[in-house]
């Protein structure tokens, strides 16, 4: 959201602006473009822009599908996102249904937008609701998660302050809300008195200006200085905007001074905080930095075991380890194929398997296809053919080494996006039309020698995953 955005809705007041039709209707539309940048934009384009919306009275918003497949689809695989974006976008929607044009509408159609029991808004209305799958039961821990994870537990679990600020980073989807959530659900349990605020340095900036313009800054002020423990996530957010760094700034020193209890997250580490002040870059680094890695295979099959034991589906051991190999982006990509599939195997009524899983995900495969280089392949082929790495680019012409040396020209020209010219130069400079031959050479004999052939696919699979 845009500054600009918000000082241009000057004139309403804040309830009137979130009830209005205008105020839903940009509601909607920046919660469509969440979802498109989270989605991507075929998933957009299929399932979500034919979707519009209605409200129904002050609490309850309505999706309206074309066709009762969409319907499903859209609230299996983008319910839980749509209802918790509704959420953050506007407390006072607490309903959402999904329906299609046409139905009647029944009761039970109705999903409750936040399990109300469950999520509260904490502290006032300062902060954002917690997402109640976020919790510390509900993270599997690793080896590139493992500091993050021990350090959050400790200030969640601490009477005292451990290390001020916490400062957790790593790249999109590896659980930096989710451990704040978790923080702030278990000082909610175990101490029920500690004031916890949560919220996104987006949220912060809002309130910040909008306490500027009407002339209400104090009141912004005391809020944030009356908690125990406050949490501000995506700090990179503030890059470049200093009035809100400003005030942020002043508001972290006065709860350090008070000694209470500051979390913070960031896409990178304080050091690196582009367009943020040297001072607040340091000031951020004071206390324990800790970074979350991205995933690695064990962390993440151990991810999708306990999210479909969670969910109780039962999935293959060999569909889970072939989503673990493939998936390496984010925890987030991987719960949204596990998602899917759940979702597909439900309404086609089948057991999931390793083909139908290749099929429901093509378009997620495809996008996590890791991009192999010719070193690696070069490194493999070698070890595979139990010759010296050098020879690869060496001038040797025996057969025992320029088999395998084509081998690795001819995966390098299936497996990268690299042309003839650049394959030949990372192999000792070599000629285009030597590669060229290579490539024809190894074709010809896959296709006269199956035990080759074989050999070849297998070094390709392994390449591949
Ligand atoms: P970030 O804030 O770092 O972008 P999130 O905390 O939103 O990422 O995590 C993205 C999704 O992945 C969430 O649904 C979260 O529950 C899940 N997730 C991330 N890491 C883990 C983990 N170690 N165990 C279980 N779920 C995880
Ligand atoms: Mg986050």
């Amino acid at each position: 959201m845009e500054a600009a955005d918000i000082v241009e809705g000057v004139a309403v007041t804040v309830t009137d602006e979130k009830r209005s039709e205008t105020g839903l209707a940009s509601q909607w539309s920046r919660i469509r473009s969440r979802l498109r940048a989270e989605f991507g934009e075929a998933a957009y384009r299929s399932w979500l822009k034919p979707a519009s919306f209605e409200v129904v009275d002050a609490e309850t918003v309505r999706i309206l599908a074309p066709t009762r497949f969409m319907r499903d689809w859209i609230e299996t695989q983008y319910g839980e996102r749509l209802k918790r974006l509704w959420s953050e976008e506007n407390p006072e929607v607490r309903q959402l249904e999904i329906v299609h044009v046409g139905t009647e509408i029944e009761p039970a159609a109705a999903v409750p937008a936040v399990p109300r029991v469950e999520t509260e808004k904490n502290g006032d209305d300062v902060g954002a609701l917690l997402d109640p799958r976020f919790r510390f039961e509900n993270f599997v821990v690793g080896k590139p998660n493992e500091l993050a994870f021990a350090a959050a537990r400790r200030v969640g679990e601490a009477q005292s302050v451990p290390f001020n600020p916490l400062f957790l980073y790593g790249g999109v989807g590896l659980g930096k809300t989710h451990l704040m959530h978790a923080i702030a659900w278990h000082i909610r349990k175990t101490n029920p008195e500690r004031r916890v605020i949560y919220l996104s340095a987006e949220k912060f900036m809002y309130q910040f200006i909008r306490a500027m313009r009407y002339k209400d800054t104090m009141a912004f002020k005391e809020q944030f200085r009356s908690v125990d423990v406050l949490m501000i996530d995506d700090v990179q957010f503030f890059s470049g905007k200093d009035n809100t760094q400003e005030e942020f700034f002043h508001t972290f020193n006065a709860l350090v001074d008070q000694n209470r209890q500051i979390v913070i997250s960031a896409d990178k580490s304080p050091n690196d905080l582009e367009g943020m002040e040297e001072r607040m870059k340091s000031r951020l680094g004071w206390g324990l930095v800790a970074d979350i890695h991205p995933t690695i295979y064990e962390l993440r099959l151990g991810i999708l075991q306990s999210k479909a034991e969670r969910m109780a589906v039962d999935i293959p051991l060999k569909v889970m380890e072939f989503l673990a190999h493939k998936i390496t982006s984010n925890v987030r990509e991987l719960e949204g194929a596990l998602n899917r599939l759940v979702a597909y195997a439900n309404l086609v009524g089948r057991p999931i398997t390793l083909d139908n899983t290749q099929e429901v995900l093509h378009d997620i495969l495809r996008a996590n296809d890791r991009r192999v280089t010719i070193e690696e392949i070069q490194k493999r082929v070698a070890e595979h053919y139990n010759i010296r790495l050098g020879e690869m680019h060496s001038a040797r012409r025996s057969r025992a080494i320029a088999r395998p040396r084509q081998v690795a020209m001819y995966l390098a020209k299936q497996l990268t996006a690299r042309s003839l010219p650049e394959i030949g130069k990372k192999f000792g400079g070599r000629d285009h039309t030597t590669v060229m031959h290579a490539v024809r050479k190894i074709d010809e004999l896959c296709a006269l020698d199956s035990a080759f052939s074989e050999d070849v696919e297998l070094l390709r699979r392994m390449l591949e995953s």
